[in-house]
């Protein structure tokens, strides 16, 4: 049995790995998992990330946009964000649900909507109230599993990662993402592994992965609309204050 680092970057160069990212909006990649992804393409290994929205309804950090920003304009920064952090990670192919090829065969390309949040406690979020058909969360969890098992026929990961259940902080996105990962793993029979939501979640193995700080920062300084890094701190635009993503709780989920 592989621990579930191992299933991401085999010790063994006769067995290629390819693992892929499922992640929600612009910045999670790093926030969430950066340490790993650095970590994974230091070592040779062929990442690939999904993106499953635009991140357009999070708030905008304070004086780094011109006030008149549009949401159209706004999308178009995130992922400019978004690409120089994957670059940042060393990671080479990066995709969007809903663009080709992350799109079911025939259709033509759609946006799905960033859903939105609402602080429901501290630490944790909840619905916003939008009123949109075309949000991530509100479309049919049937078509995005279309889209992302066309990207997997494309791509031929061997291993997805995703969220684990709770969706890191409880974003409807974030727990959205985790139920497309888990569908799209059960469906093209590819091994699942979870990331966890806090440091202190039962059941995974933890990493240290401090040895990627600077790459870390480097690749956080890219999403400058959406947080800051002051004295190794994560400050995000709503002023909560997170530590350096430098570890991972990894568990292997067999389909
Ligand atoms: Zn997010």
């Amino acid at each position: 049995m592989s621990t579930p680092l191992e299933l991401l970057a085999s010790a063994s160069e006769a067995v290629s790995v390819k693992p892929l990212f499922v992640h929600a909006h612009p910045d999670d990649e790093t926030v969430q998992t950066g340490s790993l992804l650095s970590w994974l393409t230091g070592h040779g290994v062929p990442v690939v990330l999904l993106t499953c929205s635009r991140g357009e309804q999070g708030e905008i950090v304070a004086g780094v946009l011109p006030a008149e920003t549009t949401s159209g304009e706004l999308i178009r920064v995130r992922e400019r964000e978004l690409a120089c952090a994957t670059e940042t990670l060393g990671i080479t192919e990066h995709y969007l649900l809903g663009t080709p090829p992350a799109r079911a065969g025939g259709l033509a390309p759609r946006h799905y909507h960033d859903s939105g949040m609402r602080w429901v406690r501290e630490g944790l979020a909840g619905p916003a109230d939008i009123d949109d058909p075309e949000t991530f969360t509100a479309s049919d969890l049937d078509d995005e599993v279309a889209d992302l098992l066309a990207l997997i026929e494309h791509v031929r990961p061997t291993v997805i990662v995703g969220y684990d259940k709770a969706g890191s902080y409880g974003h409807p996105d974030h727990v959205r993402a985790h139920d497309l990962a888990v569908a799209a793993a059960r469906a093209s029979g590819l091994p699942l592994v979870e990331v966890a939501s806090d440091d202190d979640s039962e059941g995974f193995e933890r990493y240290d992965l401090a040895d990627q700080k600077q790459t870390v920062i480097a690749a956080l300084r890219c999403h400058a609309t959406q947080l800051s890094v002051v004295d190794d701190h994560i400050v995000h635009v709503g002023g909560q204050h997170q530590g350096l993503p430098l570890t991972a709780g990894l568990r292997l989920v067999r389909q």
